[in-house]
């Protein structure tokens, strides 16, 4: 086993999970079978009850775990997907320590941090490492060096070094060199403290990651090497990039893969990047341009909707179209003349995923303008549920439609609550999640966006349309054309808009670099050939 430690010092939000994810890339590249796992030192068991205001998106696994979305990055990075035992937290190994404890495992020994803890740590890594299959297993450590919380988790990765010997284990630093003083001096010396942090552990960094506004000069690169005890070589200057993507070849370009490789005891084998330079090049093209408008609860934290935005810059390496997103706050948008305005004009919408009433009244503004003139839309899960909101109320002529979450008394409950969990009252847990089968209606317009009539999609919903409303929905123009095995209604679909389709999955949590996700790239095509379409010859919307 070998395994490649990534911690990070200074300040929290570096791109330590970029950096990660680049690293797994440059191992991958080499013909290396690689895995990355996430330590959140919070005592949180997962992220699924994690508020995204605080901690950007929950990013759901294949396996249903709601992870921290740095696991997003990773599947993206690697263009493989993880489960949920890549995600490791203080919550889940304290929780397996007191089970342990409960059912006497210990055999009466007092139960402590070290060893107790420290080797529930070194137990989840290995046994997640050795279930992967890989060769090596990235651990990247959330949080900074020096935080009370991280502390039994550096503690058990140095153990594991021990154990493992030498040559086994690297351990890359992340750190910030700021550049202060009216001539833009670089400076070293948060650098420095924080390599003296990870020292005290009794941790030695084999390679610093530098982040920091400019490329490092080499005397400054001199300088953290001698300080800091790694070879000029091990240094290597991140500064910030305007996409994530191109962070891989940053570090290419600076020998990290050879060393990496060099460490560790791997073959240096020629990389290759051909897909990923394709992606990065076609993304540079910049051959014409849309505008999706995106209406949302959490708009001012942009980390809440990541796959989403990434979702789209797969689009654009696959296209070579600007695409360019539009936020709108879901709140103020039905109070807000001008934005309305604006977002007619919009190329697209998309209406991501949400739960609770607030900002409702505004997605379903928005998705109405959509529907009744042509704008290609996208909804994805509440997106979904609104689109179908909507049309009750519009087309229908119901005007208290709604969801059971939002009005709970509603006279017209087109989106309710799923039979089966009516009765759970924790809220971890009660949601439906991770991947389900879907069954597509063959010559609909959501199968040959596919190209397939059967697909596997990732959820995270308590809530569902009611069955109730199909046959109203379909006599109006608006059809069912995706289920479940279960036969939960998945997919809506308006044959007559131009594009106007909404899913109860979320599609942006399986789109990659390399493999952009259909249905984005629909939407973008959709948004594109609309540009070319004099708005008065656009077709009319629908039936009613
Ligand atoms: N709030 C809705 C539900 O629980 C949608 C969830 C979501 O968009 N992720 O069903």
């Amino acid at each position: 086993m070998k395994v490649v430690v990534v911690t990070g010092g200074v300040i929290s939000g570096l791109g330590k999970g970029i950096t990660t994810s680049s690293l797994g890339r440059l191992l991958k590249a080499r013909g290396i079978t690689v895995t990355i796992i996430k330590i959140d030192p919070y005592l949180n068991v997962d992220a699924g009850t994690m508020n995204p205001y605080q901690h950007g998106e929950v990013f759901v696994l294949d396996d249903g775990t709601e992870a921290d979305l740095d696991l997003g990055n990773y599947e993206r990075f690697l263009g493989q997907s993880l489960v949920g035992s890549h995600n490791i937290t203080t919550g889940k190994i304290y929780r397996a320590v007191i089970e342990k404890e409960r059912r006497g495992d210990y055999l009466g020994n007092t139960v402590q941090i070290i060893p107790h803890v420290t080797g529930e740590i070194k137990r989840s890594i290995r046994e997640a490492a050795l279930a992967s299959g890989a060769e090596v297993v990235l651990v990247e450590v959330g949080g900074t060096v020096g935080d009370i919380e991280s502390m039994p988790f550096l503690e058990a990765l140095r153990e594991l070094s021990y154990e493992l010997g030498e040559g086994a284990m690297a351990f890359v630093h992340t750190t910030l060199v700021p550049v202060v003083g009216p001539v833009g001096e670089a400076k070293t010396k948060p650098t420095q403290h924080s390599v003296r942090e990870l020292r005290a552990i009794g941790i030695r960094p084999t390679m610093i990651v530098a982040r920091g506004p400019a490329p490092l000069a080499p005397e400054i690169k001199a300088k953290i090497s001698l300080f800091c005890d790694v070879p000029p070589e091990a240094v290597i200057s991140v500064p910030d990039q305007g996409l994530i993507y191109d962070v891989p070849l940053v570090l290419e370009a600076q020998g990290v893969g050879t060393h990496l490789t060099r460490l560790l005891g791997l073959p240096d084998r020629e990389p290759d990047f051909t897909q990923w330079k394709n992606f990065l090049e076609t993304y540079r093209r910049g051959e014409g341009s849309v505008e999706v408008a995106v209406v949302g609860k959490y708009t001012e934290l942009r980390d809440s909707y990541l796959s989403h935005t990434e979702a789209f810059h797969h689009v654009q390496g696959r296209l070579g179209c600007q695409i360019h997103l539009s936020w709108y706050d879901a709140e103020d948008l039905p109070r807000d003349a001008a934005a309305l305005q604006r977002l007619e004009r919009s190329d697209a919408l998309l209406v991501p995923g949400g739960f609770g009433p607030r900002g409702v009244e505004g997605k379903l503004r928005a998705i109405e303008i959509c529907r009744t003139r042509g704008i290609p839309y996208l909804g994805v899960c509440y997106g979904f549920q609104m689109a179908a909101i909507e049309f009750a109320r519009n087309v229908l002529a119901l005007p208290k439609a709604n969801s059971t979450e939002v009005d709970p008394h509603t006279s017209d409950p087109v989106v309710c609550l799923l039979e089966q969990q009516k009765t759970v009252g924790e809220l971890g847990g009660s949601m439906r999640l991770g991947a389900q089968k879907i069954s597509l209606t063959e010559e609909s317009r959501v199968a040959k966006i596919y190209e397939r009539t059967e697909i596997w999609e990732r959820h995270r919903h308590r809530y569902e349309i009611n069955p109730a409303y199909l046959d109203r929905f379909r006599s109006h123009g608006l059809e069912v054309s995706g289920r479940s095995a279960d036969g939960r209604v998945e997919v809506l679909e308006i044959p007559e808009h131009p594009f106007f389709l909404g899913v109860q999955y979320h599609p942006e949590f399986l789109s990659r670099p390399e493999a952009p996700h259909p249905l984005y790239l629909a939407l973008v095509r959709a948004a594109l050939a609309r540009k070319e379409v004099p708005p008065d010859a656009a077709p009319t919307p629908t039936r009613a």
